[in-house]
């Protein structure tokens, strides 16, 4: 019988029974248990994870434990560079691409907002989500854990927050999106990169109100849509320079 001890991190934590959160503890693991799967057993979904080590050392999820190991399990961490430590990835997704799950519609939708390609669909199944990701090597945005524990599912985000806007903050806190973020250049209902028009080329297709008052004008080339800078674009755009600027509390300070 083989027996390790654990100890797990930061909001890693959230994942474990009551009783083993904040210290370490001692559990028995099936022969041949590799860190990946004892993790899992514990409750943490891999993809939670940034970092562990066995011993003192940072290992990957496919390290065989052996009796008496000590394991150290670290979360995503949002500004200590530990690059140098991160074994259990080949190495970060380039882009930041995300495939969101059934119930986060309203989280899809501000991506798109901001710029971060994301697919959503509420007819998606587990199945469906497993095979875009691993495709198209796309973050799993969910709320359901069991999803994160999916064999092919490599990179993926637990969302925490319950409400959309908290939800979009979240991440934008967490993977440092808003360096690479670019508002409205995604077709919010398709997720399609917008093409900047004349307004003459659109000018037949907008109420007379929108033609007389404003000038800047885009479209979607998949489903059409024609975009411009109206009320419901300005409070948008309230909203998406919120977001830009870092959150005081994560900041670097
Ligand atoms: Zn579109």
């Amino acid at each position: 019988m083989v027996t390790a001890t654990f100890r797990f991190y930061e909001e890693l934590n959230d994942f474990l029974a009551p009783e083993r959160r904040g210290h370490e503890f001692a559990s028995a693991c099936a022969r041949a248990a590799s860190t990946k799967h004892m993790i899992e057993a514990l409750g943490v979904p891999h993809t939670e994870v940034e970092l562990v080590l066995v011993n003192g050392e940072s290992v990957g999820f496919d390290r065989i434990l052996h009796d008496g190991d000590r394991v150290a399990v670290y979360p995503k961490f949002e500004a200590l560079d530990i690059t140098p430590l991160l074994r259990v990835r080949e190495r970060p997704l380039r882009e930041m691409r995300f495939v969101a799950d059934a119930h986060l519609g309203g989280l899809a939708h501000l991506l798109r907002m901001t710029g971060f390609d994301t697919l959503y669909d509420n007819a998606f199944r587990d199945e469906e989500i497993e095979r875009i990701a691993a495709a198209e090597q796309r973050i799993v945005l969910t709320r359901d854990r069991e999803l994160l524990k999916r064999r092919t599912i490599t990179h993926g985000c637990y969302v925490r927050a319950l409400r959309s806007s908290e939800q979009i903050r979240e991440l934008f806190d967490r993977l440092d999106l808003a360096r690479s973020a670019r508002p409205f250049t995604l077709c919010l209902h398709c997720n399609t990169p917008l093409d900047a028009v004349d307004k003459a080329q659109v000018a037949a297709r907008l109420p007379p109100g929108v033609r007389d008052r404003y000038e800047r004008f885009s479209t979607c080339p998949a489903c059409k849509r024609v975009f411009w800078e109206g009320s419901h674009w300005q409070s948008m755009r309230a909203m998406v320079e919120k977001l830009l600027i870092p959150c005081p509390a994560c900041g670097g300070g």
